[in-house]
């Protein structure tokens, strides 16, 4: 194992003045570098017997990185309308005009809705009486095409003055490109409901991200911090060495950012990804690029690998970037079963990573490189690109 890097031993005083009530950001009574030291010691603790552990890859941007920023509105005490994130452990808001982690003009967009809403008659949701109007507000940007999709997250379908409060939005925040209705009256800590309309422009935003342009829509998952995203793809493309003869999975998708990226350097990419909205525009990104030997499947990816390996065919790659939870015995299990030379594993929690490639290790696979990604500053958590091959 590595020799650990130390901390320096001091703390900071958080930037933000919410710090203490908000809790999202774990880590800002740390300067920077040590929080990286905090972050590549946590993974050689987890994982630095199995094999050494790269140096942490971290940001020239650790504030105001956040290409997906989300606010909740509510009353306080004094019945004045508030919007920000929830405190600490509860679900009462806490009112903050800006966070530093999330993009300053979507904190201003914000503020100017709230102020807004007066005029307009517009009521927060209230959770417990499930009345009022306006429940959540989620603004995606693209930061290398400077478009904003603002998500107004509402109890009802029905929008009094909706032409006008969409005139007076844009006339303030002409980098608005478009605006999406989603209905979310149900008793539930999940921010997006099922129905959905768009009232404004096209209902999704474009980025560009690795030279490839995205299509991104509400429901759909994007890498929220785009700089280390270019960075941590560039790595994980690196570890898989890909040729032109190879086939690969790119398992848990999302909207085919790894799949196209990865189609360049290979005979076929078969994407599965369990997210309907993610899929469509996975499809539609693939045309976009003009990259034709990429394939989206709108599967459970578990469900995918066992058909895939009971068919007995072959696969070279497979790249799998699960979310928090991590991977499930199916697929591992047959993971082993179509036993591709190499697995790229990327992951945003260690904890479950190293349960999983532990059984990868167990059934003949052997890590080869691990290499710590910073995606979330200030938070405490860390992204892990893994390495393993076939012995
Ligand atoms: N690789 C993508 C997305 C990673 S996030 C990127 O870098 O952008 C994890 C993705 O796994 C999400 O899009 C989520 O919808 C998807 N997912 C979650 N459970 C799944 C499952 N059982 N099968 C397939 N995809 C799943």
């Amino acid at each position: 194992m590595k020799i650990m890097r130390e901390l320096s031993g001091k703390t900071i005083r958080p930037k933000c003045k919410y710090y203490s009530e908000c809790g999202g950001c774990q880590l800002q009574y740390l300067s920077y570098e040590d929080q990286l030291v905090l972050k590549e010691n946590q993974v050689k603790k987890l994982m630095g017997n199995l094999c050494d552990v790269n140096e942490i890859i971290g940001t020239e941007s650790p504030y105001r990185y956040r290409n997906k920023s989300h606010y909740t509105f509510g009353k306080n005490r004094k019945n004045t309308i508030i919007s920000g994130m929830y405190a600490k452990n509860s679900h009462s808001v806490i009112d903050i005009d800006t966070c530093i982690i999330q993009n300053e003009n979507s904190d201003k967009i914000v503020q100017t809705i709230k102020s807004m809403m007066k005029s307009f008659k517009m009521e927060p949701y209230n959770e417990d009486s499930r009345t009022g109007f306006l429940r959540h507000i989620l603004i995606k940007n693209g930061v290398n095409t400077g478009e904003y999709l603002v998500v107004l997250v509402v109890g009802d379908k029905v929008f009094p003055g909706k032409k006008n409060f969409i005139k007076a939005l844009l006339k303030k925040h002409p980098e608005i490109t478009s605006v999406v209705l989603n209905v979310n009256n149900r008793r539930t800590s999940v921010v997006l409901g099922d129905y959905e309309t768009t009232i404004y422009g096209k209902g999704f935003i474009e980025d560009i991200l690795c030279g490839k342009r995205f299509r991104i829509s509400s429901k759909s998952f994007y890498q929220i911090n785009p700089i280390q995203t270019e960075k941590l793809y560039k790595k994980a493309i690196e570890m898989a060495n890909i040729n032109k003869d190879e086939i690969v999975i790119d398992a848990y998708s999302g909207i085919g950012t790894i799949s196209i990226v990865a189609a360049d350097y290979a005979k076929e990419v078969i994407g599965v990804e369990l997210n309907r909205d993610s899929v469509r525009n996975a499809i539609s990104n693939a045309k976009i690029n003009k990259v034709d030997n990429v394939y989206f499947i709108n599967q459970d990816a578990g469900e995918y690998m066992v058909k895939k390996s009971l068919k007995g065919e072959n696969v070279d790659l497979v790249i799998m970037d699960p979310p928090r939870e991590g991977s499930d015995e199916n697929f591992l299990s047959s993971v082993v079963k179509l036993s591709p030379k190499k697995v790229v594993y990327i992951s945003c929690n260690p904890e479950t990573q190293e349960r999983d490639v532990k059984y990868l290790i167990k059934h003949d696979y052997k890590i080869k490189e691990i290499q710590p990604v910073d995606m979330f500053p200030q938070t405490d958590h860390v992204e892990v690109v893994t390495l393993l091959v076939k012995e």
